[in-house]
């Protein structure tokens, strides 16, 4: 069954599931990106400090899919923040995905402590202006950093990608994001693959639907209208995790998954992280 497309505040829509390729080493990263494509995906979740940009340029080049049919993420790296550079980091970004133009560039970090995001954001509104990016979010940012953004600049952004799975549910943040219209992202959604996918109780959710446990996963972030992009370079796995879009979890399940929460960051405190 084919996957579906939620809508962004800016009027345009997004892929609610896609490919990330965090770690995915550059050398392998056409490969992967176009086995995806094979298998029906067509968002892809990069990043310029990823370094494998070119990678995924080249699977968009070979893949022969019409530019239109494609939604690619890619992100400002910290060392990039401000205004003149942030452009400059834009050039360099479609440079290597070979495009002119993404449909979402995202502000990796706030990075708060270094006071650089509203000229950053502003440089991106100005890059969304030229045509350079259909949709304009960031990343792990705080509910006090969207609030000083929309403060400056009165521009909302269409998504913020947080970390967020079963072991970090974020539900304060998601709340704001709904009351906002903002989407959330979930990155790490299953957890970077660790112990979580031997958790009992979702490989029995898993065996009641004929499902495993990271496909369970999965369907609880798209139950949640949660917008999301594992990372697999293994092609069985790939085509696994886009299998998630015939079945449903019903509302026990929802609230047993619901349960597993414990406030387990993997990934660097957005508070603390600095250019
Ligand atoms: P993830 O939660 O997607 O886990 C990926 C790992 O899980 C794989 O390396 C593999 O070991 C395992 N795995 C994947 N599919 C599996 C399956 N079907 N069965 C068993 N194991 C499986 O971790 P991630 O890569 O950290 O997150 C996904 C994406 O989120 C990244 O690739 C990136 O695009 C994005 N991300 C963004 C940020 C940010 O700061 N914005 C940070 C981290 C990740």
């Amino acid at each position: 069954s084919s996957i579906p497309t939620l809508p962004l505040l800016d009027g345009r829509r997004i892929p609610q599931f896609g490919l990330g390729v965090w770690q995915t080493p550059a050398e392998e990263t056409a490969r992967v990106v176009g086995e995806a494509f094979k298998l029906g995906y067509r968002h892809i979740d990069t990043a310029a400090i990823y370094q494998n940009e070119e990678g995924v340029g080249r699977a968009i080049a070979e893949s022969g899919l019409a530019r239109d049919e494609l939604f690619i993420t890619t992100k400002l790296w910290n060392a990039d923040q401000g205004h003149d550079s942030t452009l400059k980091a834009l050039d360099r970004s479609l440079s290597k995905l070979q495009l002119d133009y993404v449909d979402l560039y995202l502000i990796h970090w706030p990075c708060p402590e270094d006071g650089k995001f509203v000229d950053t954001w502003k440089a991106m509104i100005q890059a969304q202006a030229e045509g350079k990016v259909r949709s304009i979010g960031v990343s792990n940012f705080r509910v006090a950093d969207i609030e000083h953004l929309l403060a400056e600049t009165g521009v909302m952004p269409v998504v913020n990608q947080i970390e967020l799975h079963p072991l970090l549910q974020q539900s304060a943040l998601r709340d704001y994001h709904h009351q906002h219209g903002i989407l959330t992202e979930s990155w790490s959604p299953l957890a970077q693959g660790g112990d979580l996918l031997k958790d009992p109780g979702l490989q029995a959710i898993g065996q009641a639907h004929g499902k495993s446990a990271a496909q369970v996963i999965l369907r609880w972030h798209v139950q949640l209208g949660l917008v999301v992009f594992p990372k697999s370079v293994t092609p069985a796995r790939i085509k696994e995790n886009a299998e998630i879009f015939d079945f449903e979890l019903s509302a026990e399940e929802m609230a047993q998954i619901g349960k597993l929460d414990a406030g387990t960051r993997l990934g660097p405190d957005p508070s603390t992280l600095r250019i």
